[in-house]
């Protein structure tokens, strides 16, 4: 029960209209190190992102931007703060589309911008960002908290319609729209409130998130919960951390509720008094092999032979580990005994058997 929204090209990708919702990277390079820059948006395009942003924060990014354009095969779209002439340049190097922060952008930057989006057929994302907006003031009376949250939510969604109406008085439509705080539930709040208010695809992120752990945690609330609620056309994990870990990140919270078939799902069990090994490094040696299975399929890693089996009964196939040895399974049931060293390689071959050719 997805939203319904316009369909917006982003380059080749389509996003809005019922289609996958797709996972965006963005780069942490000095986008002007352009050797840098382009190894990094490949890197991110190998382990799944389908757009990729850079931050382009003065002319020489900007005049980067074509050099890094033709390196690369996913479409690229310029982050643009503050200044009119930075997005303009952008747009003239050939970006697929561009990210504005009405917050720090009169009408008078947008204009151009938008007519020379028009004339490039590219589209815009008004990107509104809780930390921009004027007139917020830190909250003093935290039992006012929740208050304050709608307010916030209610001037980010005020200043998306606020633009979107000036892009729609110049006829352009090809618009994105986030709505990021820091916030979990001011995130989740604003998202609500402009879901019901406007057909434009949505692109969700909770900004700021904090370090591995915590923006993990943050992320896979704020995003997760949008989603379940059909909100959500593209989606960027941001992390204080890797960028290639926020893909996967992202690709995790859109497996976990079934909305991507990239790659396995993992079941495995927490270990326990009944485990005879060291689960958690079996598991960590386990997956990187793991994740050369590009297929949906769900794996089961469990710490014994006598419950794992059929604690991992949706599993479509699994390993319970016993001393030195695995026992291995399907839908429940144990299909073969082999050295631990070799297990996996059989899990390998027996993905191989389920996956449909
Ligand atoms: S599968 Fe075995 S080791 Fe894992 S939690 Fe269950 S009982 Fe414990």
């Amino acid at each position: 029960m997805r939203r319904k929204s316009k369909v917006v090209k982003i380059g080749e990708v389509k996003i809005g209209g019922g289609h996958p919702v797709v996972v965006q990277g963005m780069t942490k390079t000095l986008t002007e190190d352009i050797p840098s820059t382009i190894e990094q948006i490949q890197k991110l395009q190998r382990a799944g992102a389908r757009i990729v942003r850079v931050a382009v924060p003065n002319m020489k990014a900007a005049k980067s931007l074509s050099l890094i354009k033709k390196e690369i095969e996913i479409p690229l779209v310029a982050d643009i703060h503050f200044s009119s002439e930075l997005a303009l340049e952008a747009i003239k190097q050939g970006v697929d589309k561009i990210r504005i922060n009405p917050g720090n952008m009169g009408e008078k930057k947008i204009l151009p911008i938008i007519r020379k989006a028009q004339e490039k057929g590219i589209p815009i994302r008004i990107g509104v960002n809780s930390g921009s907006l004027k007139g917020i003031f830190p909250l003093k009376d935290k039992s006012n908290l929740e208050k304050h949250q709608r307010i916030i939510a209610k001037k980010m969604v005020e200043s998306a319609l606020k633009t979107i109406n000036l892009l729609e008085k110049e006829d352009f439509r090809e618009i994105v729209i986030s709505l990021k705080s820091s916030d979990v539930l001011t995130t989740i709040l604003s998202y609500r409130l402009i879901s019901k208010k406007t057909i434009y695809p949505l692109h969700l992120g909770v900004t700021a998130t904090g370090p591995l752990f915590q923006g993990l945690i943050k992320s896979a609330i704020g995003i997760g919960d949008l989603l379940v609620e059909g909100i959500g056309d593209t989606l960027r994990v941001s992390l204080s951390d890797s960028p290639l870990k926020e893909v996967k990140a992202a690709y995790e919270i859109l497996k976990s509720l079934n909305l991507s078939r990239r790659g396995p799902v993992i079941i495995s069990c927490p270990g326990c008094g009944r485990c005879k090994i060291d689960l958690n490094s079996a598991i960590k040696n386990l997956l990187p092999k793991l994740e050369e299975i590009n297929f949906p399929l769900k794996i089961g890693i469990m710490g014994c032979e006598v419950n794992g089996p059929g604690e991992a009964r949706e599993a479509d196939l699994g390993v319970a580990y016993i001393k030195g040895a695995g026992v291995i399974f399907r839908k429940g049931k144990i299909i073969k005994r082999v050295k631990e060293e070799e297990i996996g390689e059989t899990l390998l071959k027996e993905a191989k058997k389920l996956i449909p050719q």
